[in-house]
């Protein structure tokens, strides 16, 4: 009898470990239940090299600073297709960037746009490396690179762009400030204040 009920723990336990490995390794995008408090551009600006890789993940870096790409169709991608409403914010610096509504599935593998929400806190330039001339979409902030602009691709949106970013650059909040797609019925409806927003 005792057996039994040792074993009943036992496997209690293991299962509870089992559920809190699963929920950690659930969400690489950093998802915030609150709008983070943006850094100015003076602040950031001000940041060092050393201090960015004290604030950031090695793949943030990479990203941000080091203008790297993230692998396509990776764990992010799966994660950035199954948000439901919110917004995108800069992963260095907390300024939005981004919001569902632009959201659009090109299938290229990396989260894309139509537009930035706020498009002032996005800027573009010519970017010459890899033998390619793109357009680099940066972060107008803090100076992060987030990925590239695509023009007149035929997608069906109403600016036919595709702004290619980068999930690792990102951080999501959610409109419910919920998490991902499992929402209820009557939860759809998009907040205040990311309607309020909208009018900037
Ligand atoms: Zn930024």
């Amino acid at each position: 009898m005792k057996k039994g009920i040792f074993l009943a723990v036992v496997a209690a336990l293991g299962f509870g470990i089992y559920v809190y490995a699963q929920d950690k390794a659930k969400s690489v995008m950093p998802v915030a239940k609150e709008v983070p408090k943006a850094m100015s551009r003076e602040d950031a600006m001000k940041l060092t090299d050393e201090e960015w890789k004290k604030r950031l993940t090695p793949e943030q870096y990479r990203i941000l600073r080091q203008a790297g790409t993230e692998r396509s169709n990776g764990q992010i991608y799966k994660e950035f297709k199954a948000q439901g409403g919110g917004t995108y914010h800069c992963a260095g610096c907390g300024t939005e960037l981004f919001s569902s509504k632009e959201k659009f599935d090109s299938n290229c593998g990396w989260p894309s746009f139509f537009d930035p929400s706020k498009a002032k806190n996005v800027k573009t330039r010519i970017d010459r490396s890899g033998f390619m001339v793109r357009t680099e979409v940066i972060c107008a902030i803090c100076g992060g690179h987030l990925g590239h602009v695509f023009t007149g691709e035929g997608f069906n949106t109403p600016t036919d762009k595709r702004y290619c970013i980068n999930g690792t650059a990102l951080k999501f909040v959610p409109a419910n400030g919920a998490g991902t797609t499992q929402k209820k019925e009557g939860e759809q409806k998009p907040s205040k204040e990311s309607e309020e927003k909208k009018g900037e």
